[in-house]
């Protein structure tokens, strides 16, 4: 028989039902009895599904009250100090980690790899010392045994935790701290061989980047030092290749490596060849990133080779964590019934990865039906009209070098844009949305449910629109916004108004704590039937003197923000989403707005996990920018926004985007990233944050112009603009007019000390 197994399950609950009773807790509706009660009922009911499907191993320790990584630190008893907590981990202070009290901010919260899940970042100091901190993973065990489960404890790797950490100090490396870390691992490893437990998952994504030499050197030892006394060891992989690891890997003295077969299907050959006899082979090969059914015929392909060379020894898997996917697709009512056949959740994959282990052993007679239903699904697929609009691909191979650039170089452009819009130095403005009252919220809640007509919908939000626009013009403000009232997010607005996007009920995915998020489904070409904002924005600039900017979200973010179709490459998408935009662009151009913003708010994370492939990545994805903007007039100012500050290495590729002004966050790094200035000489005009909007603090004329100076060290001054790090909708009126009164009051100082001689704008 082919083992199956499971890396990890998503922890939410179908319903959300993790999210409801977490926040419930945290305002004191719910006592902690019946908080754990939720999380016990879960985990019974997670087991429960993957044993019904089949499956032999089943993860234990995926499940996490806020994040597995904070669940490490919590095991490892490796609490930062600044916490000030002795003794074992309480459930208050594991949410005091990952939300902060009235001491200390929470731990750092990070993208985990190309994904769109944040992990808490582990803090570390040279005098950082580890224990064992919770017995809540050995809980959870026996809790699954209890129930009959044939339990797989998953742990995240000593390597990948110390990687994945921070200095909080300088001076020394963390990786001196693996010589500490060990012993508890291995305690750890001990203590579940104790409880009974055949298999530990070890996992160790970090493998698949870019690892430094040092970290790939501890590799060997880190894991003969654990296989003393332990159950046998999977140490899995995944997000990328691992190909250039294969003969360390082989030699590991561990009992199985899992490989992603879904990223690098080709990174399998380096490592069955004399793959060790003493080893199983787990195949990721069911898409754990993604929401299409799998391709059993193609799959049944590569593992039928991979089982005639290792028998036994193949288990079969997703690729990854189940964590990035929505739970159960059987909930979707609403779906069409073509794009629903087309999919698949948690649940159903599951159901893929016994039916190929199905096809591999016993034979394909057995699993005749379910290949012949992918083969007609992915044949309806390859033909239906909700995928293919041949005038799409009309207008792709229609394109022109000259589609993706401006008609003039930068200085003249700005030139002409000066003339006409006579901005003063230091132009000041916002970065789009203005706080999401609870009258905007319970207003779009209405119109969703029908009990807004369509026409007092608009009221309503013209209403929103006419306050933000006079609180601009009041506050001086020189170019303002209309307010974003009418989106609930930059993605699914857009989304709904796009061709070839579905959207779930229930298709909600962890992306940090209890925040989910709903990723619009892609599944065919995009196309922009009618224009999507062009009333709005109209209807802002009818109430002032003042330029309005028009207010898009570009392709990469769409891209990244959504569940991409997997049949065309990524960047064939990017470039459809690019044409969609470019129509609106062009459409508001037409109507007369001179200014347009274009925020890609996700380009950097969608970088690819391992450098080499970064070059092509940013090559498509910057042609898809300009491919959106290339065809307004000179006298048409395009603006770009982008809320990260770790982009260093990416500044060439920011500037070759072209847009005539770029604003980004730099205030939390306190500026930072101007230091990347330095050496960079970006050559457009730019917008540094001056403050920080996810605090509610309101930051003062002192600072905001200390960060200016800064700026203007580096940054010639007649290509500043001054605004915040971001947009303003999760703040209040209270703070934001505060805070943008300071704002102007900078940009007003700065302008009376403006050196006489100094180049002015244009
Ligand atoms: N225009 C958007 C806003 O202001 C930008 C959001 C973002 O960058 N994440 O809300
Ligand atoms: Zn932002």
């Amino acid at each position: 028989m082919t083992i199956t197994h499971n890396l990890g399950f998503p922890r939410i609950g179908a319903q959300r039902e993790l999210k409801k009773a977490l926040e419930a807790y945290w305002k004191n509706e719910l006592d902690e009895t019946a908080l754990l009660a939720v999380g016990k009922a879960l985990r019974a009911r997670h087991w429960a599904v993957q044993r019904d499907a089949g499956l032999d191993l089943i993860p234990a320790g995926d499940f996490a009250w806020y994040d597995q990584m904070l669940n490490m630190t919590v095991l490892l008893g490796a609490i930062p100090e600044r916490f000030g907590f002795q003794g074992t981990t309480t459930l208050s202070r594991y949410f005091q980690l990952a939300r902060g009290n009235a001491q200390q901010p929470a731990m750092e919260m990070t993208k985990w790899f190309d994904t769109n899940y944040h992990y808490l970042v582990p803090e570390f100091r040279e005098t950082t010392e580890f224990h064992l901190g919770s017995s809540w993973l050995f809980d959870e065990v026996a809790e699954a045994k209890a129930l009959g489960i044939n339990v797989k404890p998953v742990l995240i790797g000593p390597l990948t935790y110390l990687y994945l950490g921070k200095e909080k100090q300088d001076g020394f490396c963390r990786l001196d701290l693996l010589p500490r870390l060990i012993p508890v691992y291995r305690h750890i490893l001990a203590l579940l061989k104790a409880q009974g437990v055949e298999w530990v998952q070890l996992d160790e994504p970090v493998l698949a980047l870019d690892l430094p030499p040092e970290w790939v050197d501890a590799l060997a030892g880190t894991y003969a030092s654990l296989s003393q006394e332990c159950p046998k060891i999977l140490l899995t992989t995944y997000f990328d290749s691992v190909d250039n690891h294969a003969e360390l890997l082989k030699a590991l003295p561990v009992s199985g490596l899992h490989l992603d077969l879904v990223r690098d299907p080709l990174q399998v050959h380096a490592f069955i060849r004399e793959f060790p006899a003493d080893k199983v082979l787990s195949a990721g090969i069911v898409d754990g990133r993604n929401i299409w059914i799998n391709n059993l015929p193609a799959s049944l392909q590569i593992l039928d080779e991979l089982h005639a060379a290792l028998g036994e020894r193949l288990w079969i898997a997703p690729s990854c964590s189940l964590l990035h996917v929505p739970v159960d697709l059987a909930q979707e009512c609403r779906l069409d019934a073509d794009i629903k056949s087309w999919m698949a959740f948690a649940t159903q994959k599951l159901e893929e990865v016994v039916t190929l282990a199905h096809g591999v052993t016993q034979g394909k007679q057995d699993i005749a039906a379910q290949v012949a239903r992918t083969n007609s699904i992915l044949e309806n697929r390859l033909f239906s009209t909700l995928c293919y609009d041949p005038a799409v691909h009309q207008r792709i191979s229609a394109l022109k070098a000259a589609d993706e650039n401006r008609a003039s170089p930068f200085p003249d452009r700005i030139a002409a844009q000066q003339r006409r819009f006579r901005l003063p130095p230091f132009p000041t403005t916002t970065i789009g949305s203005f706080p999401q009252t609870e009258t905007i919220r319970s207003a779009r809640a209405s119109y969703r449910q029908g009990r807004l007509s369509p026409e007092q919908y608009r009221t309503a939000m013209q209403a929103e629109i006419r306050h933000a626009v006079a609180k601009q013009e009041e506050l001086g403000l020189d170019v303002l916004v209309h307010g974003e009232a009418e989106r609930n997010d930059m993605v699914e607005y857009f989304g709904e108004q796009l061709k070839g996007f579905a959207f779930t009920e229930h298709g909600w995915v962890q992306s940090y704590g209890s925040r989910c998020v709903k990723p619009p489904i892609l599944h065919g070409d995009v196309s922009r039937p009618q224009p999507m904002t062009v009333e709005w924005s109209l209807y802002a600039q009818s109430l002032t003197g003042k330029p309005v900017k028009g207010m898009l979200t570009g392709p990469i973010t769409i891209l990244q923000w959504s569940f991409v179709r997997n049949d065309i490459p990524r960047a064939d998408t990017a470039l459809q989403i690019a044409l969609a935009i470019r129509d609106e662009v062009l459409d508001l151009e037409k109507a007369g707005i001179g200014i347009i913003q274009i925020d890609e708010a996700a380009l950097r994370e969608g970088l690819p996990v391992k450098r080499r492939d970064w070059a092509h990545y940013l090559d498509w994805a910057v042609r898809a920018f300009r491919i959106s903007t290339g065809g307004v007039q000179d006298t048409t100012q395009i603006h770009t926004h982008m809320c990260y500050s770790e982009f260093n290495d990416i500044l060439p590729a920011i500037s070759a985007m072209d847009a005539d002004v770029i604003t980004i966050e730099t205030s939390r790094s306190d500026m930072e990233l101007l230091e990347a200035f330095r050496i960079f000489h970006y050559p457009n005009d730019i917008g540094p944050g001056v403050y920080d909007i996810h605090s509610p603090r309101v930051p003062s004329q002192e600072e905001m112009l200390r960060r200016m100076h800064k700026a203007c060290d580096v940054i010639p001054p007649e290509r500043l603009w001054i605004n915040p790090d971001c947009g303003l909708k999760t703040r209040n009126w209270p703070e934001v007019e505060q805070a943008l009164r300071n704002m102007v009051a900078v940009a007003q100082a700065l302008r009376n000390t403006w050196p006489e001689n100094a180049p002015v704008r244009a």
